[in-house]
């Protein structure tokens, strides 16, 4: 049961490290980097907050990001690789991503995709792709 993901397409894995794996560590639901819950909320996500606005806040953190995902890959490549595609308008930094996300982002945030004009995909496999 997971995400039919083409092997050429995949970035190489650099080491990971051995924390990324770590239970606390959670994925923006919109992008699937993994931080940790304090980054998120420090900083807010580095590729998305301006549209999920975890910043400061505790309840967006809950609510855009999740601690159910699978699978981690180091994402070296950000505009060429897979987990880029769906959404080309932005630039993704390099980092850890989940390869599978569990969960939907909140209605205001994909309400605010579909405003910018993007169309919001499911990262979760109760979708097709
Ligand atoms: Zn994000």
């Amino acid at each position: 049961m997971s995400d039919p993901v083409d092997p050429n397409d995949v970035a190489p894995v650099a080491p990971i490290p051995s924390n990324a794996r770590a239970k606390q560590l959670r994925a923006c639901l919109l992008c699937s980097i993994i931080q940790s819950p304090v980054d998120f909320r420090k900083y807010g996500c580095p590729n998305c907050e301006e549209i999920t606005q975890m910043k400061q806040s505790q309840d967006r953190v809950a609510s855009c990001t999740t601690t159910h995902f699978d699978g981690v890959i180091a994402l070296l490549e950000p505009e060429t690789s897979w987990v880029a595609r769906w959404q080309r308008t932005a630039k993704y930094v390099r980092g850890i991503y989940a390869v599978q996300v569990k969960g939907h982002v909140p209605e205001d945030v994909e309400q605010e995709l579909l405003d910018r004009g993007i169309q919001y995909r499911r990262r979760d496999q109760t979708e097709m792709d």
